[in-house]
């Protein structure tokens, strides 16, 4: 069924719509089913009810009161009180251990892959800042600290502009998995694990440009022209540097003295003020990102779900992936394919509260049926079922094994617990 056509569905009024559908998990552990017996209003007008509604409250309930728990036994520095102020010193020491070893590695007491791994850990976790301030978890009442905060992390990160950025994460909140989930379908979820978009989408940020163009064709509301004007400033500079540096690497700035495209002055100036200054942005900055965000990305891929899953559920949206063939992966991402779950049912927690409630709360998720280390998920297109032909970027959603008739739409119902993946924010944003 194309998206259209499941439009069309889901617009039927509900006497029309057929209740049931059977997703079947792969990993043979039983069958789940999505039932819309009970419904309850959605702010698009589908009403349904997960089978699966008993279970989230559950596990939203176990990480609130795990965290409150948490906070209540450990009010510094796990404490509201203390959340601006951990966040702010996070983000301090981080800037600090990644100013330290480039300046260690530049002054020759580093080797550069010991400051590749320790400049991406840094930045790791100044990723995991952006994404709280994203939710406004600190400094909520000083907005200017948080665009300061954006400022220096774009710059370190070599990404997507954490403003844009911001719209189109509390859209995969809103979205997650289905074809307008833009932040997602950017970094290749729902792509052939074996397709070049995938593997250049995974390397660097742009290639999101090869996949652009699908998504736009599935979502009207996806702007090409302002994923370019808004994220090309930093990105075009990195890729750049990387490229020069590359084409000098490989003996390419002097083959050009040769065939007199490039003149022996302007090959002086490059090779003795343009390429130490590239060297040292790409060793602290570029080369580190490369290794962060293309971990990241694989493992953010892996634990989504896309394409055939039911909309606005927190059930199916993502897996808890904590194998350990994923952990060298997982290292430069603050563990998030064990933990990103968690913020999926519950957004407003810090980075690092998730990680200590996980302790408690994955093993409840897991007796209640989450999906857990579904290794073969990359390898059927991030499909929850799977299938003989997973999408690569036609924008069609594979069916699946959903029968002729059934009813996808089946959803949590909209409370207090979605939280800050509301339209508000979006409109804020
Ligand atoms: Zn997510
Ligand atoms: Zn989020």
């Amino acid at each position: 069924m194309t998206p259209n056509a499941e439009l069309k569905q889901r617009q039927l009024p509900e006497s029309q719509k057929t209740t049931k559908s059977k997703l079947l998990d792969p990993a043979r552990k039983g069958a789940t089913t999505v039932s819309s017996e009970k419904r309850s209003a959605s702010p698009t007008g589908i009403s349904h009810l997960s089978q699966e509604a008993g279970k989230v409250k559950t596990i939203r309930d176990a990480i609130r009161a795990e965290d409150k728990r948490l906070r209540a036994a450990y009010p510094f520095p796990l404490g509201e009180h203390w959340q601006s102020v951990v966040g702010l010193a996070i983000y301090m020491g981080s800037w600090v251990v990644w100013g330290v070893a480039t300046f260690a590695w530049w002054t020759g007491g580093l080797s550069l892959p010991v400051l590749m791994v320790v400049n991406a850990l840094a930045i790791s976790l100044l990723h995991e800042m952006e994404h709280d301030l994203i939710h406004e978890l600190y400094f909520k009442r000083q907005p200017w600290v948080q665009h300061v905060m954006f400022m220096g992390i774009w710059l370190i990160k070599s990404n997507a502009s954490p403003w844009w950025r911001k719209y189109y994460h509390l859209r995969h909140h809103q979205y997650s998995g289905q074809v307008n989930d833009v932040e997602e379908r950017l970094i290749g979820l729902g792509l052939r694990w074996w397709s070049p978009k995938r593997l250049l989408v995974t390397l660097t940020p742009a290639g999101t440009l090869l996949v652009a163009n699908d998504i736009a064709r599935d979502d009207p509301e996806f702007s090409r022209v302002n994923l370019v004007l808004s994220n090309s400033p930093v990105i075009v500079l990195s890729t750049a540097a990387m490229l020069v540096h590359l084409i000098c690497a490989l003996g390419g700035d002097a083959a050009l003295v040769k065939a007199g495209v490039l003149s022996a002055p302007l090959h002086g100036l490059l090779s003795q003020r343009i390429l130490p200054a590239l060297f040292l942005y790409n060793a602290a900055v570029n080369f580190p990102n490369v290794l962060r965000q293309s971990c990241l990305v694989i493992i953010s891929t892996y634990c989504h779900y896309y394409g055939d899953i039911p909309e606005r559920d927190v059930f199916f949206q993502t897996q808890i992936l904590d194998h350990p063939l994923l952990w060298p992966f997982q290292l430069f991402c603050f563990n998030f394919g064990a933990t990103h779950i968690i913020h999926h049912f519950v957004t407003r927690q810090p980075f690092y509260l998730r990680q200590v409630t996980a302790f408690r709360v994955l093993p409840i998720m897991k007796a209640l049926g989450c999906r857990h280390n579904d290794m073969g998920n990359n390898f059927r297109g991030n499909r929850w079922v799977g299938g003989e032909k997973a999408v690569d970027g036609k924008g069609e959603m594979m069916a699946g094994l959903r029968e002729e008739g059934e009813d996808w739409t089946a959803t949590t119902p909209r409370t207090s617990d979605d939280e800050d993946s509301g339209e508000e924010h979006i409109k804020g944003a």
